[in-house]
């Protein structure tokens, strides 16, 4: 079976991941975004001419971080031309958020219109309210350690849920396997949904 990484930061030797880049980049899918901790030094024509490449297939890391970055308005100014861009070329969007809930869940009302990724899904107490949008979990190594998650993962419903190595050296079988061991979730139950949803959102 096929181990698709909704978002890493390691070259993936085939099309079965989403890289995180900041270019164009021809030998896998990838995302680009301006990252909230960039938003004052970066400007969104860097990434243009990479965001309307054939293997572009979401914009992110894009979010909003309380605790590192720009100023909160700074960073929401550059979150929302992002999402209008995405809105604009039909694009998921990959967000990073820290201690910014509020703002998202205005934004969810207002703006979203394609699919939106949590990556790194990791906020247990942000579920029932998640559970309410049509918000995609993107888990990852560290969600699954974090005993907080482990209670509540299969409340995620399988047809919402994405799997990702991000920034580690983990490997992504991995987080099949712990996913499925952590919810009693057969494995081949596990690959059949998360592949459908990786299509489904990412195309092919
Ligand atoms: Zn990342």
């Amino acid at each position: 079976m096929k181990c698709y990484d909704a978002h890493t930061h390691t070259i993936p030797d085939n099309h079965m991941g989403i890289y995180q880049s900041d270019a164009v980049y021809t030998a896998s899918l990838f995302s680009v975004g301006v990252h909230p901790w960039q938003a004052d030094v970066k400007t969104l024509s860097e990434i243009i001419p990479a965001i309307h490449h054939q293997n572009c297939r979401a914009i992110g890391e894009v979010g909003l971080d309380r605790l590192r970055g720009p100023s909160m308005e700074i960073q929401l100014a550059m979150l929302l031309a992002q999402l209008n861009l995405a809105n604009e070329l039909q694009k998921p969007v990959i967000f990073h958020l820290v201690r910014a809930w509020d703002e998202f869940y205005s934004l969810v009302k207002s703006q979203q219109h394609t699919p939106w990724i949590i990556h790194g899904f990791n906020s247990p107490k942000q579920l029932p309210r998640l559970l309410q949008t049509k918000v995609i979990f993107s888990l990852g190594p560290a969600s699954l350690q974090n005993p907080h998650m482990q209670s509540i993962l299969t409340q995620i419903p399988l047809n919402r849920l994405l799997f990702e190595t991000d920034d580690t050296a983990s490997d992504i079988n991995q987080v099949y396997l712990d996913y499925s061991l952590a919810t009693s979730t057969p494995l081949e139950e596990v690959y059949a949904h998360i592949e459908q949803n990786f299509l489904a959102i990412f195309g092919a």
